[in-house]
């Protein structure tokens, strides 16, 4: 199989993933993965639920022309370009919309570490990222400069991007996102969140167990 149909497979497959874990309802959210100069990436209007290969078309990274296939690619995808443009290490860019990180976002709160999980996937506290119109050249603006520098961003009123050196990496971190929101409002229900101090991150960060875990992730598909 060659670099761009199994970049493809791994679409679908990550995309029903998607769905079933309630991360997007309908069509909305996206998905890219590259294969060289090319980015393989969720045609506009697809749902995760019915995608087939077909529907995720590649586009020039740079120049941002439609290299393999016929659909129009997702209008947000100067904001998957961008990423790959500031991000040497990363193959693979999740864009999606799950309620309870939405609904954190949308309330102008952020995330902040409260477990050893989140160090490890995540890093430090997640960016949130004012509202700006969800399409074209304003999200790509808005989400690339944070992406520069942290694997996750959550979006007001609108959900979550986050990267990855593979798909299963960049979806795992949007499925640990939408965990830790829940996590955060169960806090806040009982009582108040008390996040990890910076000693803690910093004394978790250098585990040698959380680098294998890391480590792990890194070489699945
Ligand atoms: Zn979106």
């Amino acid at each position: 199989m060659d670099d761009a149909k199994k970049a493809r497979a791994e679409l679908v497959e990550i995309g029903r993933l998607i769905e079933q874990k309630d991360l997007i309802v309908g069509p909305g959210g996206n998905t890219s993965a590259r294969v060289g100069d090319v980015i393989y990436v969720k045609a506009s209007g697809k749902t995760f639920e019915e995608a087939v290969e077909s529907d995720y078309v590649g586009v020039d990274l740079r120049s941002g022309e439609l290299v393999d296939g016929t659909l129009k690619p997702t209008s947000e995808i100067a904001m998957h370009r961008g990423c790959y443009l500031v991000r040497d290490d990363i193959r693979a860019v999740v864009h999606t919309h799950p309620p309870f990180a939405l609904g954190v976002a949308s309330a102008g709160k952020t995330i902040a570490p409260m477990c050893p999980d989140y160090v490890a996937l995540i890093g430090p506290a997640i960016p949130l990222i004012d509202y700006v119109v969800p399409t074209g050249q304003e999200i790509a603006d808005a989400v690339v400069p944070f992406i520069k520098e942290h694997h996750a961003v959550l979006l007001a009123n609108h959900g979550v991007v986050a990267v990855g050196r593979t798909l299963r990496e960049a979806y795992y971190r949007n499925l640990f996102v939408e965990s830790a929101a829940k996590a955060l409002v169960a806090a806040e229900v009982v009582g108040t969140l008390r996040p990890l101090t910076h000693e803690e991150v910093a004394e978790i960060d250098g585990l040698a167990t959380e680098k294998y875990r890391r480590d792990l992730l890194k070489d699945q598909r």
